[in-house]
């Protein structure tokens, strides 16, 4: 944990965080969050820390957005890093204005039909890669082979196989075909299956 400065002790400190429950409203809707104070380990007076004021500025937006089934900006973070592709040349690939998805990184919440279309997105990479592919000429060519380079990363045939066997253990009458199917150009697995 990194030091901060304490008025009270007139130094640099550590700190350690408690938590409190907060109510605020955000959108009109009551919203209940965690936030995160930081205090002086030696003294314990509230300090000021960066990354504690980062987390409590997007809090209540990430509680709202849970709340009413939108994506949150952790969400958003995950999926970007899980293609390893930024947030403009994601947005310039969905046809949206380039700061479009860097906006609700920072809080802005997202649409109904933009918040559903992330959320495709980032759970279906067979979807992903079908954009990346029609619109490979939006984005730079190095944005595109990095994100192209995702989808050939093992742990997505490993999370693809765990969707199978779970949809599979629920089927009472099974009927499946699992194809090694090459998806697209880079050989990305995808099982079928239909119950
Ligand atoms: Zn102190």
């Amino acid at each position: 944990m990194k030091n901060v400065i304490c008025v009270n002790c007139r130094k640099h400190v550590e700190y350690e965080l408690k938590y409190v429950k907060v109510k605020t409203f955000v959108k009109g809707e009551e919203v209940v969050y965690t936030q995160v104070v930081a205090h002086c380990k030696e003294c314990g007076a509230e300090v000021w820390a960066e990354e504690v004021d980062d987390l409590n500025s997007i809090a209540p937006i990430v509680a709202y957005c849970e709340m009413v089934g939108l994506i949150t900006p952790i969400q958003i973070q995950e999926g970007l890093k899980k293609y390893n592709i930024g947030s403009r040349p994601l947005s310039k690939l969905l046809g949206w204005s380039e700061v479009t998805i860097t906006r609700y990184l920072n809080g802005k919440i997202p649409t109904k039909e933009y918040s559903d279309k992330l959320l495709e997105i980032f759970n279906n990479p067979e979807y992903f890669e079908k954009v990346l592919l029609k619109n490979k000429g939006k984005i730079k060519p190095i944005a595109y082979k990095k994100a192209l380079e995702s989808l050939n990363r093992t742990d997505y045939n490993v999370e693809e196989i765990s969707c199978f066997v779970v949809s599979y253990n629920l089927c009472a009458n099974i009927n499946y075909t699992v194809s090694k199917m090459q998806g697209g150009v880079n050989g990305w697995h995808q099982p079928i299956y239909s119950c």
